[in-house]
């Protein structure tokens, strides 16, 4: 049987490229017979383009949408509501990890909701050692915590050199949805 050794991958940094690139890997996998599962931790997030591809992979690639529609600028008063939001995503992939049923599983911006507080880290590295062996990990977004570096086979971080929005130019179809 092939020896598989299942990774925990980190997309981290400031550069546009975190969520396109763990897609990439979602469209690797699916090619090659894996099973993949996207938990997107800030709803909203995933653009039209990707939503649509992705229903064309079904049942082998499966993508759901968990948030509460959290944004940076989210009252204190709403907050109780996508902290839950937030650790009950957590519940479940803890739970879908363990299914045994996904090659890969994919926690896109899991790193902005212990950013603002939503996930304790520590949670996240429960969550982490609770991994099948065999099973690929992969976790998005900005400003990704040093334990959670410090756990990890595969760390890759954007590095921003240029972005169109710096110059005035919109979101373009495609690109950014
Ligand atoms: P993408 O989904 O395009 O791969 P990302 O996952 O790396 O982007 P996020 O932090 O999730 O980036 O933010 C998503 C949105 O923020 C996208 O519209 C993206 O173009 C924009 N963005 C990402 N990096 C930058 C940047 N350095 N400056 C301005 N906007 C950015
Ligand atoms: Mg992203």
């Amino acid at each position: 049987m092939e020896n598989i050794q299942g990774l925990t991958i980190i997309n981290t940094g400031n550069g546009k490229g975190k969520t396109t690139a763990a897609l990439g890997l979602a469209l690797r996998a699916w090619g090659n017979g894996l099973k993949v599962l996207i938990l997107q931790f800030i709803k909203g997030n995933w653009k039209y383009g990707e939503l649509k591809a992705m229903q064309q992979l079904a049942p082998n690639l499966v993508i759901r949408q968990m948030g509460e529609g959290f944004t940076q600028r989210e009252q204190e008063a709403e907050s109780e509501k996508h902290r839950l939001a937030a650790q009950k995503t957590i519940e479940i992939a803890k739970q879908e990890m363990e299914s045994g049923c996904w090659d890969m599983i994919i926690l896109d911006e899991l790193n902005y909701a212990i950013k603002f507080g939503l996930i304790e880290v520590d949670m996240v590295l429960e969550m982490i050692a609770l991994k099948p062996k065999q099973m690929h990990l992969v976790i998005t977004g900005r400003d990704a915590k040093e334990e959670i570096i410090a756990c990890a086979d595969l760390v890759t971080e954007m590095k921003e050199v240029k972005h169109p929005y710096k110059a005035g130019i919109k979101a373009q179809r495609g690109i950014e949805f």
